[in-house]
């Protein structure tokens, strides 16, 4: 999907005048798209009608060009299809939080019960309560109990000569008891949606009163996933999606009909077979990627029309050799505010997603000014050698540039980060000259 999008992409964005008969000639080429990576047909009918509305009776905006213009109503209405704003996890205000997990077999539900809990701690503090409620698949407890031991976190089980809703019972009152604030109920898939197991679910349903009911689909069966969702949806009612495997999926159709078909957020997405690979969705990062923001050419041709030639390509020196202070961070801040958001343009550097930390690197445009006064309350050797940043250098720092110290550590380490994922990224374009990005 992502090819397909940014070939297409990169024929209009260069347009300074765009006519009806080009936005036509490229909601043919999107609508191709969209339809070869899987997406439902109607979300595609949908889409295309509300892009061409809007592309084509727009007042064109004066920093974009109009085939920019085009791009940007795109990854609007992409943005809009899957969901427009990140969903947050339910907090109870009675603990525990009870969450069900349900979805068919192999879908991962037991790996994503352990990768929930491992993220409900680390990132929220939160400690949760494993529940083995699986008493079908062989073994099913047995993984449970093992994740549970890798992430060092506990898991409430029966055996599997208890029913399920037995087992949510009794392990909803051992939470209480324990002052868990999170149950995770892994519970049993079939191969096939069926009524024994919807009518066991419903039992869970009702006995454990969850708030929220994730369910897990793999995003490499596409369309499918979407139909899934679908009946799971109309049987229990579910609060969310977990889409998981889009680390092996290239076309991107459950993800953008998800949302549409069923009215279910995706919640979180799986991005690996680890623990730590489970991630808050996006809609609007997701967007991005799918149109190829991150894409080298549509950089260089920013950087070509805003950022001075010379410059850019001292600055190009300057990460290969790993040299960059915090002089040129102040100087390609100023350059890069004239090309457009910071995160979309962080977006655009290769090998930008598969980098971790990202998110930390991200500025706030508001942040900017702060960043900039920060910076120059720098003397020139602290700026060439963060490492010299004691706590009385950093009060100074913070006075003089009217901030706080924290945010003087904020900048610092964003900094930091920055400079790894500029090597890391460099690494990975001298590998191969296209970032692959999978979506
Ligand atoms: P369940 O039957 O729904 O409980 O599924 P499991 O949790 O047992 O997972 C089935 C398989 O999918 C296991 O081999 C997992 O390691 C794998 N798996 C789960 N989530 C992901 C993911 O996000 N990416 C990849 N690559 N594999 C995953
Ligand atoms: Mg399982």
């Amino acid at each position: 999907l992502a090819d397909r999008l940014q070939n297409t992409m990169a024929k209009i964005r260069g347009k300074g005048k765009v006519s009806e008969a080009d936005v036509k000639e490229m909601m043919r080429e999107v609508r191709l798209a969209l339809l070869e990576a899987d997406v439902n047909f109607k979300v595609v009918k949908d889409f295309i009608k509300r892009v061409s509305e809007r592309a084509v009776g727009q007042e064109v905006m004066k920093s974009l060009t109009p085939g920019q213009q085009v791009i940007k109503v795109v990854k609007e209405e992409l943005t809009i299809l899957m969901g427009g704003e990140q969903s947050k996890i339910a907090v109870s205000n009675r603990p525990p939080t009870v969450i069900m997990m349900v979805g068919l077999q192999g879908a991962g539900k037991t790996t994503t019960t352990g990768k929930l809990a491992n993220l409900l701690r680390k990132k929220y503090n939160r400690t949760p309560l494993l529940v083995a409620a699986d008493i079908y698949r062989p073994a099913a407890i047995k993984q449970l109990e093992t994740l549970g031991k890798q992430i060092s976190m506990p898991v409430f089980s029966l055996g599997d000569q208890v029913s399920p809703v037995e087992i949510a019972k009794q392990a909803i009152a051992h939470a209480k008891e324990q002052h868990h604030d999170y149950v995770i109920i892994d519970t049993a898939g079939r191969l096939h949606i069926d009524e024994n197991l919807m009518d066991e679910l419903q039992q869970v349903k009702e006995i454990s009163k969850p708030d929220e009911i994730f369910l897990v689909v793999d995003a490499m069966t596409g369309q499918d996933a979407v139909n899934v969702a679908g009946s799971f949806n109309e049987q229990l009612g579910l609060t969310g999606v977990v889409l998981t495997k889009l680390d092996g999926d290239t076309r991107g159709g459950a993800a953008l009909s998800i949302r549409a078909v069923t009215n279910t957020p995706i919640k979180f997405v799986g991005l690996g077979e680890k623990l730590d690979a489970l991630e808050a969705f996006h809609p609007e990062r997701m967007a991005s990627r799918i149109l190829g923001m991150g894409d080298v050419l549509s950089l260089i041709e920013k950087a070509q029309t805003n950022v001075d030639a010379d410059k850019a390509k001292e600055l190009e020196q300057k990460m290969r050799t790993m040299s960059f202070t915090f002089d040129d961070f102040l100087d390609q801040l100023s350059q890069v505010r004239s090309m457009g958001p910071l995160d979309e343009l962080i977006g655009m550097l290769p090998g930008a997603n598969k980098v971790k930390g990202l998110k930390n690197v991200q500025v706030d445009e508001k942040q900017i000014s702060h960043v900039e006064a920060i910076i120059k309350s720098m003397t020139t050797k602290e700026k060439e050698q963060p490492e010299l940043m004691n706590a009385s250098r950093k009060k100074r720092i913070a006075k003089g540039s009217g901030t706080s110290v924290q945010e003087v550590n904020r900048l610092l380490k964003q900094f930091e980060e920055m400079k790894k994922m500029m090597k890391q990224m460099t690494n990975m374009t001298k590998g191969k000259k296209k970032g692959g990005m999978k979506f």
